[in-house]
């Protein structure tokens, strides 16, 4: 997924505040506090270095103890905790979860309170002789549910560590400019992966070099029972290494085949890109079915949460391969090159997501065909994955009311949007979506230059600059255009613009025609598809019935696409799916009536139940069973093979 820093943009909003603070005396004392999201911060440095300790030892009850200390001098004073998350795109910090808040100073409790228009801003009064502020709280890790950080980040095996859930900073400074000591108290036996630069251990502390508080957030900490570390550059003067957490070291079983095409990833995005902007780079991978299921990158490494079968089940690793490719891009797209609106001085600033689509959508691009190129995919696990996605978004009617461009500019809450009807209220289709416009600008590229300059050219010439460099390097959509545009002469402001700002109802799937394959269905699903559905635990007929039922919640609606057949019969996400047909519903019985349908062309019968009532609904549906692939176009050349070969 995911984004963050240097400074610029216009703020949205500017506060002056007054806390008022209730003494135990009963006084009451009013100060001027927080001065909002200052657009004004200046590039200033932070008086002094803060230090941060994680005590993990209870991590298996979810509870991580935090104790930090951070100078300050008398007088007003705001304590932040991070909101904004880089690569979240949201204001996502997970202050839901920090309890048992204490505050004190020369061994005395302060008292504190919360900004009544900033949530995660703590205003204080700091008395004379106060030189350092001690804060005391815990993160508790969520049991279930939620997004990003508020998923389930502990189980009795591991523990997954994001600073921006177990520290605080000072308001008014740029993150960068603030630098802080981290240390870490794993439990007994277990060990850690980071980017984090080890500097001493005593005691069983372990004392990190001193960071930037920007860079404390981007570097995650993972530790674990179960650890294996994979050499993923060996000889090259990059270290790379894959670092795999999970409940159980059956979890960890990694064939040799697969450890060789990850130091293929490597090899291939190095390629891809011509630099490196990192020192070092370390996938933090956790396999685990108990805590959340996401990726989240980062500058010199990426926190990647997937099914703990990843390895060991070759359907599973066929659908989740392709998160690690996703998240190393980043390193390039969106760490190093950064959309302007994404690129915030602190976690308080809010961002701006209207370049979604290159952040995330040419992310999505990049890495699948990186996992391609790599031998993670075959290519035509690849071209199956890309039938998937082109006919997801070619059934989409809600494009008549919003554009992709409105889903990039509304970012910060579509992670966040309930999952059903996601054909009429459109989602976070910049990643997919994404995919496919920059698959039509690749191929545009190659038909334009006769095959002599692709998308590749523009990788290196838009990510491969200042190499080694970790600095961000802002980017607006004029600067995109310029980019594609001293690679081939073309008018990509138009192009991108047209793709972007369309009503069309129909998917953007030029890059495919040119790309020498078309979107087809057959009435038989790819093994892509199969696994897609046995990792979702559900069936997606989403191309026939126009419905989508969950195996696991046993028969539970859980989409209906608008304008199909189903939605036409009056079926709605929430309903339970009792029978068809008169008979109990299971996945066979679901799939033997759509078949039968088209023979008899009599309607399938529905018994759903909605809440307290049932009902039957006649689904006048004939089509047979509609599976997505893609099907060699003999007009055009096999571009899509060009894309995926190997460098
Ligand atoms: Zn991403």
């Amino acid at each position: 997924m995911q984004s963050k820093s240097p400074i610029g943009g216009t703020s949205l909003f500017t506060w002056n505040l007054t806390a008022v603070l209730l003494l135990a005396a009963g006084a009451v004392i009013q100060f001027n506090h927080y001065a909002g999201a200052a657009e004004t911060l200046t590039d200033k440095r932070y008086m002094g270095p803060l230090s941060v300790d994680v005590d993990l030892r209870q991590a298996p009850r979810k509870i991580f103890s935090v104790h930090e200390e951070i100078p300050v001098k008398p007088g007003a004073f705001t304590l932040l905790y991070p909101k904004w998350i880089p690569g979240e795109h949201s204001p996502s910090g997970t202050l839901d979860s920090v309890t048992g808040l204490k505050i004190s100073a020369n061994g005395r409790p302060l008292p504190w309170r919360r900004d009544l228009v900033n949530m995660f801003a703590i205003n204080l009064d700091l008395p004379s002789g106060v030189s350092r502020l001690d804060v005391d709280f815990q993160f508790l890790s969520p049991a279930g549910g939620g997004e990003f950080g508020e998923s389930t980040s502990a189980t009795p095996s591991l523990a997954e560590i994001e600073w921006n859930q177990v520290a605080f900073y000072p308001a008014g400074y740029p993150v960068r400019q603030i630098t802080i000591e981290p240390s870490i108290r794993v439990p007994d036996g277990w060990q850690f992966a980071t980017a984090l630069e080890r500097k001493s251990e005593a005691g069983g502390v372990t004392h990190f070099e001193p960071v930037s508080f920007e860079q404390l957030v981007d570097s995650p900490l993972f530790t674990g029972r179960y650890v294996k570390r994979i050499d993923l550059a060996p000889s090259a003067a990059v270290p790379v290494h894959l670092n795999v957490f999970g409940d159980r070291a059956a979890n960890l079983d990694i064939k040799q085949e697969q450890i060789d095409h990850h130091v293929a990833l490597v090899k291939q995005a190095v390629a891809l890109f011509g630099s490196q902007h990192y020192a070092h780079y370390d996938f933090l991978l956790a396999v685990s079915d108990n805590t959340g299921t996401f990726g989240l990158e980062h500058h010199q490494s990426s926190d990647d949460r997937i099914f703990a079968d990843l390895f060991t089940d070759p359907d599973i690793y066929l659908v989740g391969v392709g998160l690690l490719p996703h998240e190393y891009v980043h390193s390039w797209n969106g760490k190093f090159r950064r959309p302007a609106g994404l690129a915030t001085p602190d976690y308080d600033k809010p961002m701006q997501g209207e370049l979604l689509w290159v952040y995330e959508g040419l992310t999505e691009y990049f890495g699948n065909v990186l996992t391609a190129r790599s031998g993670l995919w075959t290519p035509e696990q690849y071209r199956d994955v890309l039938a998937i996605t082109a006919a997801q978004m070619d059934h989409v009617p809600g494009r008549d009311w919003r554009s992709l461009q409105d889903t990039a500019d509304a970012a910060q809450r579509l992670y966040y949007t309930p999952r059903a009807w996601s054909s009429e209220r459109r989602l976070v289709d910049y990643y997919p979506e994404g995919e496919l416009i920059w698959l039509d600008v690749d191929t545009k590229i190659r038909e334009l230059s006769g095959n002599a300059r692709s998308l590749d050219d523009f990788a290196r010439a838009f990510y491969g600059l200042q190499n080694g460099s970790m600095k961000v390097l802002p980017y607006r959509f004029e600067d995109i255009v310029a980019a594609l545009q001293a690679v081939q002469p073309n008018d990509w402001r138009a192009f991108l613009r047209q793709r972007l700002d369309t009503h069309e109802v129909r998917a953007p799937l030029g890059g495919l025609q040119r790309g020498g394959w078309k979107l087809a269905y057959t009435d038989t699903p790819s093994a892509a598809y199969k696994a897609m559905e046995k990792a979702r635990k559900m069936l997606d007929r989403s191309d026939s019935l126009g419905i989508s039922v969950s195996i696991e919640d046993k028969g539970a609606i859980t989409n209906v696409i608008w304008g199909t057949p189903a939605f036409d019969a009056g079926v709605i996400p929430g309903m339970k799916l009792i029978a068809v047909n008169n008979e109990a519903f299971t996945a066979e019985v679901l799939d033997a009536a759509i078949v039968d349908a088209m023979k008899s062309h009599k309607p399938i019968d529905l018994l759903v139940n909605n809440v307290s009532t049932y009902s039957t609904l006649p689904v006048a549906y004939y089509g047979g069973q509609q599976y997505p692939h893609l099907l060699r176009a003999d007009t055009e050349p096999d571009r899509i093979a060009d894309i995926v070969k190997a460098k």
